[in-house]
């Protein structure tokens, strides 16, 4: 079917969604990162970015949140354009685990496979496959300057919440030797869980995660900046990722409530793909179980069902300025 989507009707649906949203209660912020706990609950942002450049922003959507797993998403974008996306299959993969963020047992259960990078084992392991290898400082500056390509501006790094999880990780500790004791790093043990570990400690905006996931829908042409930042090839392949595994043992049910691919982040971040027409993100602290926002899934599912969009829908939606 063909679907005809009007800018003001994209508009009213955001607003509904943030409203009807906005109070909901439910979830408790991440405890287990000390920074994370001591978040505001209330703060709530919701952000749109469509192809054309057009940025829907309401809330709280300048509020630098730390991005967590999301940052797992640009840094396997990295991997892919610096190594290729079979290169990325071959050393990492593109499975889902179907268990939590930073299950060992999944890396025990794959066999010696990350399984996907949008999982904290293959996520440390496409940090140690970021170039050049062996240089933290470089590899730092790559993976960041690609965030900022991919936002069209930089994210801030949230020198507390760093501190934090440096303290604190020792699952993540335990998940980078035994990815070692595999043969499924690729550059040094430390340098490549401390890249891990500062990636996910940077602050971003859902306004900023908008435009990446707009960059991402619009085959790597960032919307805002109007630059090419990866081979169209990459899109495909990472909204996959994004699909299959991002929102972790609960991705089944997102997606088939939701309609759209999206990856989430215990620091309350959600970013979504909608192929060919936009780029979502909402922002709220308090997490379910799996670690996902509660009101950033409500406020994204509610405009999905509001304009009756899903990917696999099979409608061609196209959509129009009034
Ligand atoms: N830095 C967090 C961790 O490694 C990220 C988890 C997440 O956002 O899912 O535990």
């Amino acid at each position: 079917m063909e679907k005809v989507i009007k800018l003001s009707q994209i508009k009213k649906a955001a607003q509904e969604a943030y409203d009807e949203t906005k109070s909901l209660t439910g979830g408790k912020n991440a405890n287990y990162i000390p920074y994370l706990a001591n978040i505001d609950s209330n703060l709530f942002g919701l952000s749109v970015t469509l192809l054309d450049g057009t940025c829907i922003n309401l809330g709280d959507t300048e509020y630098k949140f730390g991005i967590e797993s999301v940052s797992k998403v640009p840094t396997a974008i990295l991997a892919m354009i610096q190594h290729t996306p079979k290169g990325v299959l071959e050393k990492i993969g593109a499975d889902a685990t179907g268990l939590p963020f930073n299950s060992i047992f999944a890396l025990l259960l794959e066999n010696d496979h990350p399984s996907t990078p949008l999982v904290n084992a293959g996520a440390i392991s496409a940090c140690s496959m970021v170039a050049p290898q062996g240089d933290s400082k470089d590899k730092w500056t790559a993976i960041v300057n690609n965030i900022t390509e991919l936002c069209g501006s930089a994210p801030q790094l949230i020198d507390e919440l760093y501190m934090s999880e440096t303290a604190t990780n020792f699952n993540n500790h335990a998940i980078a030797w035994l990815l070692k004791n595999y043969n499924r790093i690729y550059d040094d043990v430390d340098m490549s869980l401390d890249l891990y570990t500062r990636q996910c400690s940077l602050g971003i905006t859902s306004s900023q995660l908008a435009i990446m996931g707009a960059t991402i829908a619009n085959k790597g042409l960032n919307p805002v900046t109007k630059l090419q930042i990866f081979d169209e090839e990459i899109a495909p392949k990472i909204t996959s990722m994004i699909a299959s595994v991002g929102f972790y043992q609960h991705t089944g049910d997102w997606l088939f409530t939701s309609g759209i691919p999206a990856k989430t982040g215990v620091g309350g971040g959600v970013m979504g793909v909608m192929p060919g027409l936009f780029g979502i993100a909402a922002f709220a602290p308090p997490l379910d179980d799996a670690g996902n926002s509660v009101k950033a899934q409500a406020a994204i599912k509610a405009f999905m069902n509001k304009l009756e969009l899903g990917i696999f829908k099979g409608d061609t939606v196209k959509i129009i300025n009034d």
